[in-house]
C-alpha cells in the first residue's frame, strides 16, 4: 500500500487525509494547530447553515481519525526531501518515508520552495487543476497555491483533488469516490464497530 503524508491540518489537509485513508492509502498528518479557521465563523461552507471554525475542524478530525489516519497533533514538520523515488520528512524527533507528499501548509510555502517546486509569478505554489507541484507526486494544496481567493471549501477541493489524484495513479485509471445510498449502511456500520 502506497503512503501519503499530509503536511498542515486545516480544511486542505484534513480533506486529501480523508480521501486518501477512505480509499486505503496509508495516510499520515502532522499538524501544528494554526489553522486560520480557529480565527473564523463560517457562514458559506455549502451544506452547513452556520459554524464555528474550531467546531468544524475539530468535525474534519473526527472524520480523518474513523476512517485510520496517523494524526501527529503539534507536531511540526521541518523539512521534504525528494529521496529514492520518493520523499523523506522531517521533524525535529523523526524521519518518516513517503511515496507521495501533500503540503498543506496553509499560506506558509517554505517547505514546497525548498522541495524545489517551482513558484508562480505571484510567489503561489504553481499546480495545475489535480494539485501536482513541479516535483512528481508532490501536491501543494489551499491558501499556498493562491494570492488572494482564501476560502475553507476551496481548501478543502483541493486536498480532494491532490488525494484523487494520487488514487488514480496508484489504481492506474481515473478514480472516483462514488458511493450510493446502499454503501451508507455499510460504512457507517463498520465505523459503529470499531468505537
Ligand atoms: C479572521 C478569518 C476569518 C475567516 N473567515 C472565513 C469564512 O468565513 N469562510 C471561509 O471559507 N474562510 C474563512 N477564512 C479563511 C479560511 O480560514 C482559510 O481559507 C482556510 O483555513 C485555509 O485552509 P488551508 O487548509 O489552506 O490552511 P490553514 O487552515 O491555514 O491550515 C494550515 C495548517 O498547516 C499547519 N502547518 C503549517 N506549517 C506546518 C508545518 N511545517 N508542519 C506541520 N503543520 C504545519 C498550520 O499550523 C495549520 O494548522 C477566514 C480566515 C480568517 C483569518
Amino acid at each position: 500500500m502506497a503512503n501519503v503524508i499530509v503536511v498542515g491540518g486545516g480544511p486542505a489537509g484534513l480533506s486529501a487525509a480523508l480521501f486518501a485513508a477512505k480509499n486505503g492509502l496509508e495516510t499520515t498528518v502532522f499538524d501544528t494547530d494554526g489553522t486560520w479557521m480557529h480565527k473564523a465563523h463560517l457562514f458559506n461552507y455549502p451544506g452547513i447553515g452556520s459554524v464555528d471554525g474550531t467546531l468544524l475542524v475539530d468535525t474534519m478530525r473526527d472524520q480523518v481519525d474513523d476512517f485510520g489516519v496517523e494524526r501527529h497533533q503539534g507536531v511540526e514538520v521541518t523539512g521534504v526531501e525528494a529521496a529514492d523515488g520518493g520523499f523523506v520528512v522531517s521533524t525535529a524527533e523523526e524521519e518518516y518515508a513517503a511515496d507521495y507528499v501533500v503540503l498543506a501548509t496553509g499560506a506558509s510555502r517554505d517547505l514546497a520552495e525548498d522541495l524545489g517546486c517551482d513558484l508562480s509569478e505571484d510567489d503561489t505554489v504553481d499546480v495545475g487543476v489535480n494539485m501536482e507541484t513541479s516535483v512528481e507526486n508532490a501536491y501543494a494544496t489551499g491558501a499556498m497555491v493562491r494570492a488572494e481567493e482564501w476560502q475553507a471549501v476551496i481548501s478543502a477541493g483541493d486536498g480532494a483533488a491532490a488525494a484523487l489524484n494520487v488514487l488514480s495513479k496508484e489504481k492506474g485509471e481515473h478514480y472516483h469516490d462514488f458511493d450510493v445510498p446502499a454503501d451508507a449502511e455499510r460504512v457507517l456500520g463498520s465505523l459503529v464497530d470499531e468505537e
